[in-house]
């Protein structure tokens, strides 16, 4: 299908949609340019605190707007950047946009709420993650309480680094959550021991409360742990009014899911988020 013809010259001749090696190298190659195009987007998922009622922050996540392969979600290209280590520049351009962002909304007039940015493993133990966050607060004028950095269980492996590494992010006075919880191999243990500020439930868990017994009493235990090691909690993947009564009835602050919104562009924020928070109104307790 690649044929080599000598010298550096390759040259493609069909479409090689069934040579998963070829296709790797195609979505690597695309990849490395998508960074110099441009071609990455930030959107913006809501986050609702169902007790108060109110918009309580958004996650900021990537897409890959590519002429040929069209909007392309973070699941197909995510693992490829990660093994290149083309994350790193793309992982500190989706923080850098998304602070830019918040404060262009915040000057806006927009509700001023906590941005959360995920981190991948690589970013998250790449040596000067610190500096670049810094630099990124620095340069944007994000308030380093409203930047919020998500990484997963499995990230915290080596419990000392972790320990060493979250210690000097939250000394710059931003949040860590846990992303996907539930779904690794964290102790309490190790829970006990990480800086960290809150618990994100896994969507397989909290899609469920409705349908498997096990699963809601899983997520309301979640939820009563996270409360006594005094950490913030929201439940990701929401996408049914009983689901979110459920957790509004397990007094599950945060909430998150299609329910509420799905993630929407910076345009589509601006024009829905008065609308927005009208709607999460109702959903205060008392
Ligand atoms: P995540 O951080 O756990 O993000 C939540 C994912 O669940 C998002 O998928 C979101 O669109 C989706 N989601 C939200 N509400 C619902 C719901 O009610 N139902 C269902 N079925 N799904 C819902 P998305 O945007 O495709 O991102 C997938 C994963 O890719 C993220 O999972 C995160 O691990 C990773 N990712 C996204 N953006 C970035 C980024 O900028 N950097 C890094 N390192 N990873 C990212
Ligand atoms: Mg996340
Ligand atoms: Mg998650
Ligand atoms: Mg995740």
């Amino acid at each position: 299908r690649v044929k080599d013809q000598g010298k550096n010259n390759f040259a493609i001749y069909a479409p090689l949609t069934s040579d998963p090696s070829y296709e790797k190298l195609a979505l690597e190659n695309d990849l490395r340019k998508a960074l110099q195009k441009g071609e990455f987007i930030v959107h913006y998922q809501p986050k609702i605190n169902i007790v108060e009622g109110t918009l309580s922050g958004f996650e900021a996540l990537v897409r890959w707007k590519n002429s040929t392969r069209g909007l392309v979600s973070p699941g197909t290209f995510i693992p490829v950047a990660e093994e290149t280590g083309l994350i790193v520049p793309i992982g500190a351009f989706v923080m850098k946009e998304a602070a830019r962002q918040m404060v262009a909304w915040r000057q806006a007039g927009l509700p001023e709420v906590p941005i959360a940015v995920n981190l991948s493993t690589r970013q998250f133990l790449q040596s000067n993650l610190v500096q670049s966050v810094e630099s990124i607060l620095k340069e944007t004028g994000l308030p380093p309480h409203l930047l919020e950095l998500e990484i997963t269980e499995s990230m915290t492996i080596d419990l000392e680094r972790s320990i060493e590494i979250l210690a000097k992010l939250k000394k710059l006075g931003v949040k860590i959550s846990i992303d996907d919880f539930g779904t690794g191999y964290s102790s309490l243990h190790y829970l006990q021991q990480l800086p960290i500020d809150r618990l994100k439930i896994d969507q397989s868990f909290v899609q469920n409360i409705t349908v498997n017994e096990n699963h809601a009493i899983l997520v309301a235990t979640i939820i009563n742990m996270a409360k006594n090691l005094q950490l913030s909690v929201t439940a990701e993947g929401v996408e049914t009014e009983k689901q979110a009564t459920y957790l509004q009835k397990q007094k599950c602050e945060e909430v998150q899911g299609y329910f509420f919104s799905r993630p929407l562009s910076a345009e589509e924020i601006e024009g829905k988020y008065r609308e927005l928070i009208e709607d999460v109104k109702n959903w205060k307790i008392g």
